[in-house]
């Protein structure tokens, strides 16, 4: 299964990264940024947190229990949380770079594109909202990304979406095609705590 995994994840990457090339001149993605390995949910799959754990084991000892030990201070917070949605930092999070990166999740490879599903609805990366990616040709006003804006700054072509949703990457077509099981999903904190 991890080698059909591996294969799904490197047809994965090779979309992605054309994505990501498409949108260069809207991307300003740079080591050491790491908003969006912050402040949410994380989802994954038995699949992609059985392959987290493969680079988990790869890192020093003294990294994993710097993780553990995040990780159970989270489940401790989280028992006690009654505020709707329990947001957390990533715990594999170390100094602003994902220590786990060849091995991250679905979800994680696509922070920081426009993701549009195929009704046509278009969904900003949340990093819009703090200046970054896409942030020059989004409207605050409107809450869409602006035509006008796009002349104004002088970009060569409109911002373009692709369907990303964390849904339609993990969807049975993709276990079907590439022999994978994704399993039960959920939020990556709730893998590693009770
Ligand atoms: S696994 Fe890595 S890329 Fe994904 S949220 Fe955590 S630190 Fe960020
Ligand atoms: S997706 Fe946004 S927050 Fe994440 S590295 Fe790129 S610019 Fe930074």
């Amino acid at each position: 299964m991890q080698k059909n995994y591996e294969t799904y994840l490197k047809f994965l990457e090779e979309k992605l990264t054309a994505f990501f090339e498409m949108q260069k001149e809207y991307i300003c993605c740079h080591k050491g940024c790491s908003l969006c390995c912050r402040n949410a949910e994380f989802p994954y799959s038995q699949l992609e947190v059985q392959y987290l754990a493969v680079g988990f084991f790869t890192l020093e000892e003294k990294l994993q229990e710097l993780i553990e030990k995040r990780f159970y201070e989270l489940g401790e917070q989280k028992k006690t949380f009654n505020g709707g949605v329990f947001l957390y930092d990533c715990p594999f999070l170390i100094d602003n770079c994902c220590s786990v990166y060849e091995y991250r999740g679905v979800v994680c490879r696509t922070f920081g594109l426009l993701s549009q599903s195929p009704d046509g609805t278009v969904k900003t990366p949340f990093c819009c909202f703090k200046g970054l990616n896409y942030s020059k040709v989004f409207d605050s006003e409107t809450k869409q990304l602006s035509d006008e804006k796009v002349k104004e700054y002088g970009y060569k072509e409109n911002p373009l979406g692709f369907n990303l949703s964390y849904e339609f990457l993990t969807n049975p077509d993709f276990e079907r095609g590439f022999n994978i099981v994704f399993g039960e999903k959920k939020p990556l904190l709730d893998w590693f705590c009770k």
